[in-house]
């Protein structure tokens, strides 16, 4: 049964040929696909239900949406580990639910796109999309990428050190590091940085989006809880803290200020400003 279910090349308009296909009374399978939360948002519920059972009978766990609105909500706070996005969607379309979605979610995402839409396409990756699968599609070739999806994710959050010019950043001892790069003394000598954790943390979401613009408003999202909403100015203080510990202390200023947007981690060989 499974070699057959394996064998078959389904493409996803032929799923009604396939009712019978017993995937769908199969509990999920033991394979070691770790038990991912997947996000369906697809308005066409037979889509949504052919995928969500095939990813079931992966092993993976699905959850359903038929509506942008509600695909967004569920994507903000619903724990998912991937996204598989369609583009026309009623309430919010594709796009604009990605473009919602990235101010404060690195939440990785495979966007549908309709057959030719090779405009969507472009336009969903510059808008932070993962990847993309062009309608139709072969269930194979998709969890094909969800896996691939899924290992690059798993990898980057994995990471056990950051490192960024002369910072590096120890995740597992929490602990930050400046690398004396002067002529005179002995090279490759390391200062460590005493930082509080809520420093910490603002350093870790600078370094891992390093020369990136971060807002306030993105600061606030993914350092401090919701609570500070509304409260930006706690982000000024910390970046303050911030620099009189490495900007002031180092000769190299990291931490910039991007006038009337926010702040951004750069290493500035040319002029010190
Ligand atoms: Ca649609």
């Amino acid at each position: 049964m499974t070699k057959k279910y394996k064998s078959r090349k389904a493409s996803f308009w032929d799923f009604g040929l396939l009712k019978g296909c017993a995937c769908a009374m199969k509990q999920a399978s033991s394979n070691e696909t770790a038990k991912a939360r997947i996000l369906i948002v697809e308005d066409e519920e037979k889509i949504a239900r052919f995928v969500e059972l095939e990813l079931l009978h992966e092993g993976y766990l699905v959850e359903k949406a038929f509506d942008g609105r509600n695909g967004l909500d569920l994507a903000l706070n619903g724990h998912f580990d991937l996204l598989l996005l369609d583009v026309l969607l009623p309430g919010l379309n594709g796009f604009e639910l990605l473009r919602r979605l990235r101010k404060t979610s690195s939440l990785p995402v495979i966007m549908l796109t309709a057959k030719d839409g090779v405009m969507d396409t472009v336009a969903g990756l510059d808008m932070g999309a993962d990847d993309y699968m062009t309608k139709p599609f072969s269930i194979e070739e998709l969890l094909a990428r969800i896996r691939l999806v899924l290992r690059k994710s798993q990898k980057n959050s994995d990471k056990e050190e950051l490192n960024y010019g002369p910072l590096h950043m120890d995740l597992a001892r929490h602990r930050v590091s400046f690398q004396l790069n002067s002529e005179s003394a002995q090279s490759d000598a390391e200062q460590d940085i005493e930082l509080s954790s809520r420093e910490f943390d603002l350093l870790r979401v600078f370094m891992e989006n390093a020369e990136l613009l971060l807002t306030r408003d993105q600061l606030l999202e993914k350092v401090w809880d919701t609570d500070f909403m509304g409260e930006s100015n706690v982000v000024d203080v910390y970046v303050r803290y911030l620099r009189q510990k490495i900007d002031q202390v180092f000769s190299v200023k990291l931490i910039h200020t991007v006038r009337g947007l926010g702040y951004t981690l750069r290493l500035e060989n040319q002029h010190d400003g």
